[in-house]
This record gives C-alpha cells, sequence and structure tokens, in this order.
C-alpha cells in the first residue's frame, strides 16, 4: 500500500532510542493521514539491528534497509529517498534530538501548500555553543562564497513533498551534501523552528573530524571560491616576489648591497608553502571528480524488511 508520509529515519548503533523514537512518532502523527517509518540502518554494530527486527516484526507500517556497513548519515538518507513511497517524505535523526511532537505543525504547512518544510533548530538549543558557533561561520561562509539559498540552522530535518523528492533522486553526486541540494533546488518554503532536545541514548556519531569533512563536502560542491582564490592570491604573491626581485637587483647595482642568502630562503620557504596549499585545494576538486567518474555504486543494501 502506499503512504501519506514516509518518515526516513538513519540509524548507527541508536539501541535505545529506536523502539521510544517510534512510540513518540505514533503520539505525535494526526490521525487521518497514513504513515510509514522506514529505517536505514548504516551498519550498526551494537544490538540496532535486533530492535529493527523486532519492531518490523510488531508493527506493519515499519520497513527498514540494512547496509552492508557503514556509509555516513548523507548516504542512508539518500537511501530513505529512494524506498520512501509517501507522499510526503520527512527525514529525522533517531537520537530524539529532532522532537517528534514538531511533526503536526510540518505537516500542516506542507498542507497549506509549501513543497519543502525546512525544520529549523533555534539558537538556544542543546547543541555545545562549539558547535553553535561553528555551524553558524560554516554557514555565513556557504552563503557567501556560492549562490545557495540556504537557510541558515536548517539540517537534516525536513518535509519534502513527493515533487521535491523526485526531483532530488535525480542528483546523482556521490559526494553528498543533501541540505545543499535541497537549498539550491527550489520549491515553495516553509519554515517551522523547533527546539532541539539533547540527545536521548548513545553519543554522537559527529566528532570534528566528520563536520569538517561535511563542511568540506558542501563548500567543494556549491562553490569554487576557494579555485579563485588560489589563483588570484597565486597571482599576487608572484607580482610581489618580481619587484622584490627588482628591488634586490636594483640595490646590488646601485649600492653593492649583498644580497642575504636570508632573504632567498624566505622567499623559497613561502612560495613553497603557498604551493603545497594550492595543490591541496586542487586535489579537493579533483578528488571529486575522480569519485564522480567512477560512478560507484552509492551504498549496498544486505537486506531489506
Ligand atoms: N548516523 C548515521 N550514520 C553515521 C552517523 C550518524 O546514520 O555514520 C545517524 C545517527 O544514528 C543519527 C543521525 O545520523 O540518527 C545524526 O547523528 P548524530 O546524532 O550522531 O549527530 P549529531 O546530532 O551529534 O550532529
Ligand atoms: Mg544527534
Amino acid at each position: 500500500m502506499s503512504y501519506d508520509v514516509s518518515i526516513i529515519v538513519p540509524v548507527c548503533n541508536e539501541e535505545g532510542n529506536i523502539k521510544v523514537l517510534f512510540d513518540k512518532i505514533s503520539l505525535a502523527m494526526p490521525r487521518d493521514l497514513s504513515w510509514q517509518l522506514l529505517i536505514v540502518d548504516d551498519g550498526s554494530t551494537d544490538r540496532s539491528r535486533e530492535e529493527i527486527r523486532a519492531l518490523c516484526r510488531d508493527k506493519k507500517n515499519v520497513s527498514a534497509i540494512l547496509f552492508s556497513k557503514n556509509y555516513g548519515h548523507q548516504i542512508a538518507l539518500s537511501a530513505g529517498y529512494d524506498h520512501a513511497e509517501g507522499r510526503a517524505v520527512i527525514t529525522m535523526d533517531a537520537d530524539l534530538q529532532h522532537p517528534p511532537e514538531s511533526l503536526p505543525a510540518m505537516l500542516q504547512l506542507w498542507r497549506d501548500g509549501a513543497e519543502i518544510v525546512f525544520a529549523v533548530r533555534r539558537d538556544d538549543g542543546a547543541a555545545s555553543p562549539l558547535k553553535r558557533l561553528t555551524s553558524r561561520w560554516f554557514y555565513a561562509l556557504l552563503k557567501a562564497i556560492s549562490r545557495i539559498d540556504f537557510i541558515p540552522g536548517a539540517a537534516d530535518f525536513r518535509l519534502l513533498d513527493r515533487k521535491a523528492v523526485d526531483h532530488l533522486k535525480l542528483y546523482h553526486e556521490r559526494d553528498r551534501f543533501l541540505r545543499g541540494i535541497i537549498g539550491d533546488m527550489g520549491f515553495r518554503r516553509a519554515i517551522y523552528r523547533y527546539d532541539e532536545a539533547p540527545r536521548q541514548h548513545g553519543v554522537s556519531k559527529y566528532g570534528p573530524l566528520q563536520m569538517i569533512r561535511l563542511a568540506i563536502t558542501g563548500i567543494v560542491s556549491f562553490s569554487s571560491f576557494p579555485l579563485k582564490l588560489c589563483s588570484t592570491l597565486g597571482f599576487f604573491i608572484s607580482i610581489a616576489s618580481l619587484l622584490y626581485a627588482g628591488a634586490i637587483i636594483y640595490d646590488k647595482l646601485t649600492r653593492g648591497a649583498p644580497v642575504g642568502i636570508a632573504s632567498v630562503l624566505v622567499g623559497v620557504f613561502f612560495i613553497g608553502g603557498v604551493q603545497l596549499i594550492f595543490i591541496g585545494v586542487l586535489g579537493e576538486y579533483l578528488m571529486s571528480v575522480f569519485k564522480e567518474v567512477k560512478a560507484r555504486p552509492l551504498y549496498c543494501i544486505s537486506e531489506k524488511i
């Protein structure tokens, strides 16, 4: 059967949260809409899979996709979008940081005609001050150097109408920054503000490294600013070193001033360092081209329940 609403929940070691989440969603969902919960298990190694199997057995509106290994949050969400059947598709985290109590209001905005409903966390949420600050800086930067119509604070808690989901499925890039892609798609939008709850059970899987990785993916896939910065900076540095060289030669010729070895070394190290940075930036873009060209499958499903 097809449902009015699909709720996609990516799960990576969330054994303590799965049952509670289902119960809270059941309580919150409006009675006049049929809905399914689609769990994407991203290679959990705790008891999550047992919990998921039990839930699928007990509740006929719960189904699950089990990945063969961990592919990451963005890929798990993508698999959810590929398999969701609802006329509206909601994505939310398993850890209850995205409160199920928000669902009725988001669905109402959809019924009122919104094709994408972004749930945006209020600033004074449960996230650590550092996480809030870095995320605010990152989105301000991304907005400034790309042309995406980005909604600051909008993470991966959102509702997409079927139209938007079908369009999203046409994006085939491997390195995914879904909030950027969806921000870039247009459609009639609405914003719903919610208070982020603290994580209920388990630990966060987004450490500083994962966050930096996601930030780089976001920048590389939506902006060529770093590349332009390289060429502009490179240009100015070369001009400056030429002028400096000219000045040294002039000094030597007119006053016979000694050309110290130190000035040469400083120049060499400086240019060497700059070049390394630029090669790194080029490498990032090249790497993403390489990944696209390989066109590997995005994920491997070991089982559907
Ligand atoms: N998640 C996932 N795969 C991963 C990491 C996380 O599917 O490799 C899921 C996780 O189970 C949770 C959601 O993505 O439902 C958000 O992760 P988390 O709460 O750890 O991130 P945070 O809220 O701390 O940024
Ligand atoms: Mg979380």
